[in-house]
């Protein structure tokens, strides 16, 4: 690489002072350029969701989701926040041929179509979904989970996470989606609108950095997502 050209591999290799970004917008092109895309019906799900702008995780998240998945080998998973029921098949797909995926989805035409979308993929008998509040869904659950994965309403994931607390196995896992909130949980001055949901996301993770009862790591890809081993 020649004179001052900015390369991402070179970036990667500087040393990162406190003023500067840790992503580049370079650095997220040159990974989604890089990784292994998915294929098939999932595919068109991906294009479906981008279409009807529907936020599934973003295709960095998914491969994490992957890696996370088969070094934790879940038997039983929940997921609040189903959408078209994405994230919950690229799960129960790494889970391998056993295990299951409880998911809550609040709208009625979501989960009609992620209802779908999961007998398409075969996957009917392994993923159930349960229809409804998040919350109120997971107060009436009370078998344990070995991983949960919280991605329905942004301003409930402290309300969410008392629940997943309850609900997870010690040793289980907790990951989080849409930590960072288009990086406005980092900025000083957020607009109004997104003012409420950036305050309580940051108060989250302050929560679940510093509760005794876990070890978190927050990683910046996709939206930023939040993984918490329970101890
Ligand atoms: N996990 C999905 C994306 C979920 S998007 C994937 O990555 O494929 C967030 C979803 O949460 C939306 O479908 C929305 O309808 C749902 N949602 C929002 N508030 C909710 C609530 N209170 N309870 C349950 N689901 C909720
Ligand atoms: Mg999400």
């Amino acid at each position: 690489m020649k004179g001052d050209q900015w390369s991402p591999v070179k970036s990667l290799n500087r040393i990162v002072t406190m003023e500067e970004r840790i992503t580049y917008p370079e650095i997220d092109l040159f990974l989604r350029s890089t990784i292994k895309r998915e294929e098939g019906f999932l595919k068109e799900l991906e294009k479906y969701a981008e279409e009807n702008h529907i936020p599934i995780v973003q295709p960095e998240t998914a491969a994490l989701l992957k890696v996370l998945t088969g070094i934790h080998k879940p038997e039983r998973v929940l997921e609040a926040g189903t959408a078209v029921g994405y994230s919950a098949i690229i799960i129960a797909q790494a889970m391998g041929d056993t295990g299951t995926v409880d998911t809550i989805e609040i709208d009625e035409d979501m989960a009609e179509a992620a209802r779908r979308n999961i007998e398409k993929m075969g996957l009917g008998s392994r993923i159930r979904l349960l229809q409804g509040d998040a919350l109120e869904v997971m107060e009436c659950l009370s078998t344990a989970y070995d991983f949960i994965f919280l991605d329905a309403a942004k301003g409930s994931y402290i309300e969410y996470f008392e629940q997943a607390m309850r609900l997870l196995k010690p040793g289980g896992l907790l990951v989080s989606d849409n930590v960072l909130y288009k990086g406005l949980v980092a900025q000083e001055q957020v607009m109004h609108k997104h003012r409420t949901i950036a305050v309580r996301l940051k108060e989250y993770l302050r929560l679940i950095c510093h509760d005794e009862r876990l070890r978190t790591s927050i990683i910046p890809i996709g939206d930023g997502l939040a993984v918490s081993l329970k101890l």
